[in-house]
Formats: structure tokens, sequence, C-alpha cells
């Protein structure tokens, strides 16, 4: 059997009564593009930094490629590159400075090639030479990226990367992070944009209080969770009560659930005999956020 390229078992963590991680159980494999997703406070950067070798576990262990995080601390650190949540810097290095000196505490004396590879694409050739302090907020989240990558870790933790970039980094962080795993790095990816997670992972897992409540590959999170839905304007408001599950929007729109596209024509009968007469109608596919929303409700 293959390592896996994270193992966490019966991970516990608390802080006084808090219970952030409460028994997690994870494994992800190497070449995945694993989706760690949870509402504020679920525990997804108290995992990462266990993972990270930041913070001890109060139980449990974890490791990277086979290596544990307490125990073999140095191999399992060379296994991983984390882009963390918050933006931390010596504003007084350049961002190529930064990044040698990254390289330094992997003993990778001779990186330049790679850190220049790093640098265009992410991007930021032309900011190699200017000081932390000043670039903007989605440039140094950029050369957080950079940090992560400078020794070439098999496995690549982001930490909500995306938060406060704009859309063309985006696309273009996100185009580098799909090659990397194209490549066999295996990639996880905690963030709170729900389209990002659906069209980039694999596989998913849903943190609520500390604890797992969903875990499976994106596609069948949406099949088993997500219901279909049929949105309605009419020329009349007229009543609805034979369509369960309608929902008026203020808007005047209004929402019905239904599972089988069969149910789509007996719906829009019973409105037609009933005399309503739609003059919009839009049809809604099962999307991450309406599992999401649902899990968290069952949970
Ligand atoms: P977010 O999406 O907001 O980043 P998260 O899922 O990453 O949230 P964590 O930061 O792991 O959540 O926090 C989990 C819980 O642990 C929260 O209730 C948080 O308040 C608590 N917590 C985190 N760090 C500490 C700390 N150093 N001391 C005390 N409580 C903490």
């Amino acid at each position: 059997m293959t390592i896996p390229a994270i193992s966490v078992r019966g991970a516990v963590k608390r802080y006084g009564q808090l219970q952030a991680l409460g028994g997690v159980d994870l494994r992800v494999e190497q070449g995945e593009f694993f989706g760690l997703l949870g509402p504020n406070g679920a525990g997804k950067t108290t995992l990462i930094s266990a993972l990270a070798g930041l913070g001890r576990l109060d139980e449990g262990a974890i490791e990277v490629m086979g290596h544990d995080v307490v125990t073999d601390y140095r191999q399992a650190r060379r296994a991983l590159g984390v882009v963390p949540q918050e933006l931390v810097f010596d504003p007084f290095f350049t961002v190529r400075e930064a990044l040698r000196l990254q390289s330094g505490y992997f003993g990778l004396t001779r990186n330049d090639a790679w850190i220049d590879e790093i640098l265009a694409h992410l991007d930021l050739t032309a900011k190699a030479d200017a000081n932390m302090r000043m670039l903007s907020g989605g440039m140094k989240r950029r050369v957080l990226v950079a940090q992560a990558l400078v020794h070439r870790p098999p496995v690549i933790v982001l930490d909500e990367p995306t938060a406060g970039v704009d859309v063309e980094l985006r696309q273009g962080l996100w185009g580098f992070i799909r090659k990397l795993n194209t490549d066999g790095h295996t990639i996880v990816l905690t963030t709170h944009y729900l389209e990002e997670a659906e069209t980039l992972c694999h596989r998913i897992a849903m943190l609520k209080a500390g604890k797992v409540v969903a875990l499976d590959t994106t596609a069948n999170l949406l099949k088993r969770f997500a219901t279909r839905t049929m949105r309605i304007r009419l020329a009349e408001p007229i009543g609805l009560d034979f369509l369960p599950g309608a929902i008026e929007e203020d808007s005047g729109w209004v929402e019905v659930p239904f599972e089988r596209f069969g149910e789509v024509e007996d719906m829009l009968s019973r409105i037609r005999l009933s005399g309503g007469f739609i003059e919009e109608m839009e049809l809604g596919a099962p999307d991450l956020e309406k599992v999401f929303v649902g899990v968290m409700q069952d949970a």
C-alpha cells in the first residue's frame, strides 16, 4: 500500500475548555487535490498548525508522507509546504531575500533557478527586489505561496490562499496550483469560496466544531446532498400550495426544489392548470454551497 500524503488519526486539540478538534480522522492520498471546508472556528487552521508542527495535539497523531510530525519533525516538515492564513513577514527583506532565507532553512543554497521559476509563475518577477513592506496585500499573499514552495515539497497545504486576492491573480494562482497537482504534488486547500473548492477539489472533508461531518468525493457530495431547483416568475401571483417546498422570494421569484427532471413537467402543467402564467424560468444545478448548508444543518 502506498504511503498516504497525510494521515490524521484521532486528532484532539483543546484550548482550555474549548475543544477545537474533537477526534479527527483523515487520510489524504498522494496526488489528491483535497478540500478542507468548514465554517469559521471549525478547526481547520488548528488542524493545519498541528500538521505543520506549529501546535501540538493533545491526543492522536499526524504523519506527512509517513513521517510523524512530532517524532520525525524534520522529515515531516521537509515534505510539507504551508501557505498560512496570516500575512507575517520581515518587512526589511526583499522578496528574493525572503525566498533565499526560506531556502536556507531547508539547507538549499543554490536554489535561484527554482526561485525564479516560482516568481514567474506567481507574476512576481518585477517585484523580486522590492521590500516586503512595499507590496500590496495580494502580492504579499503570493510571496507566502512562493515561500511554501521553495523546497519543492510533495505536499502543499493552502489555508485560504485567495482571501483578499483579485480575480486575475486568483485565476493565475489556481492555474499554477493545478499544474503543481498535475505534476504530482498533493494539494490540501481550505477556502470559504465554495465555488473554488467545487471546481478544484476531487475530494472534500467538511469540519464542524472540530469534527468531520462529511467526507467524500466532490461528485458524490453533490449527488447525495444537493437538490436541483426550478425558479419561476409568474405574470400574476397565484397560490402555489400544490408545489411542495416552494419558497417565494421578495423579488417575486419562486424557488421550488426537485430531484428528477421528470418532476418539472408535472409542476409546469399544474401551474398552467391553476391559471398561472410563467414569465421567466431558470433551472439550478446542485452546487457545493447548497451541500455545505445542508451538511452543516444536519450535523
Ligand atoms: P476560520 O475559518 O475562521 O479560519 P478555522 O476553522 O480555521 O476558522 P480555528 O482557527 O482552527 O478555526 O479555530 C477553532 C477553534 O479554536 C475556534 O473556536 C477558535 O476560537 C479556537 N482557537 C484557535 N486558536 C486558539 C488559541 N490560540 N487559543 C484559544 N482558542 C483558540
